[in-house]
């Protein structure tokens, strides 16, 4: 059977470059960087070249980059370190963040609500998913201290309007952190152009290993750590560093800055493709997210009405086409997910949301499948439920 691997929002193959890169690190540069003979030495300078890659990606200086050990823990970073420092030196106890952040980020908001007496308010999105720069605005307060608004969407593809945004901060003397865990290696990202003074990566976004990622904060910005023990990372993040996992990831972002361009423009022509087919072949299909350039190239989300994206993804995987919902299970009840609810629709629309995330590997031959074999799939799922006229061959 075809297999067709759909889900690199979820998380992309390790690239072979990559994968080679971590296994030579493995065995012949084992030491621990901190040491002062040349072991350590040998393993320091392999994590310092990783850290020029990295800065080198997202346009930083490399002392701007903290390794961590993913998206989620930069986010925690970001968010709980730099509110935490900020409250303590005076300036405010106000946060605000975007309705459709990774729990990442809302998660660790709604802590400094609960458990450390912080207000947070939450920035709608317009229909299309992104935030308008007014709406941003008028939650700014004059106790703001942290703002958060992702690069890009990683259920619906929004690109947000971060450098508008993260002007508007700064002119209130607001830090803004971006989420940019989805973006990197798929559009250009310039820490600088943006404007933004923290920025989360996570390697296995972009063809890296997993369990490794970084916080790139800029010059000059004090952050209160999340853990205690050592000096690494400039204090910022203390622990023996995951050499290989940082080595990976370094590999992985020269390969990602090296492709950008072709992999941008490879990846939309895959998605427009994609889109316009489901248009053509399924009824009662809502796209979920922006059309066009403030879309990220390799995301594809629409609703189908009608349809449990559960019983059509265990039927997708059934005929080796690997994609996922939008909507976030958890604990085995299937809640809608908050950011196909934050684009005004409703909790039966989220629940028929699917995610279709393209990578390098895919080419038209994928797409064609799946415009295959999804068509008949939903056709029967509407059947089964009596929803009859929504049927399959309409004009969506
Ligand atoms: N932020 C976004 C936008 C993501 O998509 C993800 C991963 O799904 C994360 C953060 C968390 O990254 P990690 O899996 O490295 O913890």
């Amino acid at each position: 059977m075809r297999r067709v691997y759909l889900d690199h929002a979820a998380t992309t193959p390790v690239h072979p470059e990559v994968a080679a890169a971590v296994a030579e690190v493995m065995t012949a540069g084992w030491g621990n960087p901190s040491s002062q003979h040349a072991f350590g030495r040998e393993a320091r300078e392999r994590v310092e070249r990783a850290r020029d890659a990295v800065a080198a990606l997202v346009g930083c200086e490399p002392a701007e980059v903290v390794f961590t050990s993913g998206g989620t823990e930069a986010d925690n970073l970001a968010v709980l370190g730099a509110a935490r420092y900020l409250r303590q030196a005076g300036r405010g106890d106000h946060v605000v963040v975007s309705a459709v952040e990774h729990h990442a980020v809302l998660d660790a908001c709604r802590h400094l609500e609960r458990h450390e007496g912080f207000r947070v308010t939450v920035v709608p999105v317009d229909e299309s998913g992104r935030v308008r720069p007014e709406e941003f605005e008028r939650c700014l307060e004059p106790g703001t201290v942290l703002a958060s608004v992702m690069l890009a969407n990683n259920e619906m593809g929004a690109i947000q309007p971060v450098a508008e945004l993260a002007e508007l901060a700064r002119r209130r003397g607001v830090v803004f952190h971006t989420d940019a865990v989805q973006a990197a290696g798929q559009i250009p990202v310039d820490m600088r152009a943006l404007g933004v003074d923290l920025l989360s990566l996570s390697a296995h976004k972009f063809y890296g290993p997993k369990g490794v990622g970084a916080l790139c904060v800029r010059r000059g910005l004090r952050l209160d750590p999340l853990l205690f023990g050592g000096s690494q990372e400039r204090r910022r993040r203390p622990g023996t560093e995951n050499v290989p996992g940082i080595v990976g990831m370094g590999a992985a972002a020269d390969l990602a800055r090296r492709e950008l361009a072709d992999r941008a423009a490879r990846l939309s022509r895959l998605r427009d493709r994609l889109l316009a087919g489901l248009r053509e072949r399924i009824s009662g299909l809502l796209l979920n997210g922006p059309e066009g350039v403030h879309r990220l190239p390799g995301n594809v989300n629409v609703s189908l009405l009608g349809v449990d994206a559960e019983a059509a993804l265990i039927n997708l995987d059934l005929k080796g086409v690997a994609a996922s919902s939008g909507s976030a299970c958890a604990a085995g009840s299937q809640e809608p997910s908050h950011v196909i609810l934050a684009l005004g629709r409703t909790a039966d629309e989220a629940r028929g949301a699917l995610r279709f995330s393209l990578g390098r590997d895919n080419g038209e031959k994928d797409v064609d499948y799946v415009l295959e074999v999804l068509p008949p799939i939903v056709e029967r799922i509407r059947r089964l439920a009596g929803s009859p006229r929504l049927s399959v061959g309409g004009t969506g």
